[in-house]
């Protein structure tokens, strides 16, 4: 029923045998004792300035501490608590968690300004979401920048008028708006001009294929690249390349005017505690490079 994901150290539930209505049940189970037993918890992954390899903020990722199948990666969970709508409890717990880590990192030299991005599913676009997030910030005294919203197109794609309400709330309220893997989906670039969006996050396919020597293919992708990073630019948002993982990959990006970049190059998620004393390691040296 699971298998490894090696890079991450962590299980995934193999989504392979998603269909199947005894593994489902499993994952739904599975879910429900989580949110009561409080499995979850959100680990953290720097975003670094390309240039400098100082962290900008940290991305919160969900993950599951089993106490019997260990940590749980979010295949297959998130789709399984899509469908059940359990996932606005688990989003609430994992903003939370994330707001409350960010108040720690903060107090590191340096950190003082690092933003926290939390992915958030459409479930979560509920009307009470503004005033959610004005509580929080306002408990630990944080500007609503500090925040940051990563959406993909799921959010986006039914062009529904709360949900874009809702965005255009909390965009005019401070906090920054994230187009999560960008590229992939149909209509990526419509998107840029209907919605508040600050942040273009590159996915990790275009930037796995940069170094693809087949017919072309990388040299294509760098054209794309570069042609997403100079709209963004225009559109007056920052870009994020996801998936960074080797210093070539870097120095390519940094070349097409990317902003920031992401990936196991800088460091893996980590668990708040890891991230702390890795943070506090580096304060003479604040880049975060490999190792
Ligand atoms: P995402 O938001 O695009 O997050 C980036 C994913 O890429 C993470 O996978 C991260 O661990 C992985 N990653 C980072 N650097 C590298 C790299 O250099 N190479 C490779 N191969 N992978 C890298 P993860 O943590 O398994 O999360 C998967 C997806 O699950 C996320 O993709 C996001 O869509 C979703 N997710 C995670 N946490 C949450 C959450 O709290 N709420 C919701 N709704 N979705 C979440
Ligand atoms: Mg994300
Ligand atoms: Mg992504
Ligand atoms: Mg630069």
């Amino acid at each position: 029923a699971r298998k490894r994901d090696g890079k991450n150290g962590a299980q995934v539930y193999d989504p392979a045998i998603l269909d199947q209505t005894r593994e489902r049940a499993e994952i739904e189970s599975d879910i429900e004792v989580a949110i009561a037993a409080s499995w979850f918890e959100a680990h953290f992954q720097p975003i670094v300035d390309i240039d400098t390899g100082i962290p900008s903020g940290f991305e919160a990722l969900m993950r599951m501490r089993h106490p019997r199948k260990g940590l749980m990666s979010p295949a297959g969970i998130i789709s399984v608590a899509e469908e059940t709508g359990s996932i606005s409890q688990i989003g609430n717990l994992i903003l939370e968690d994330a707001m409350a880590n960010l108040a720690r990192v903060s107090r590191l030299p340096g950190m003082e300004e690092a933003y926290v991005a939390v992915n958030f599913s459409p479930l979560q676009f509920e009307p009470g979401l503004l005033a959610r997030l004005t509580g929080l910030l306002g408990h630990y005294g944080m500007q609503p920048s500090r925040l940051v919203i990563e959406i993909t197109e799921a959010v986006l794609m039914h062009d529904n008028p709360e949900i874009r309400t809702i965005l255009n709330e909390l965009h005019q309220f401070g906090c920054l708006i994230a187009l999560d893997d960008f590229g992939t989906g149909y209509s990526s670039l419509s998107y840029m001009s209907r919605f508040p969006v600050d942040i273009v996050k590159i996915d990790q396919s275009f930037v796995r294929s940069l170094t693809d020597k087949a017919d072309d293919i990388g040299s294509k992708n760098r054209m794309l690249i570069e042609g997403i990073s100079a709209i963004s630019h225009k559109m007056n948002c920052k870009v994020v390349a996801e998936g960074v993982e080797t210093e070539e990959q870097r120095a390519l990006l940094r070349q097409m005017g990317i902003d920031y970049a992401q990936g196991y190059l800088f460091s893996k998620p980590r668990e708040i505690s890891e991230l702390l004393s890795a943070l506090s390691a580096r304060q003479s040296d604040a880049r975060f490079m490999a190792g």
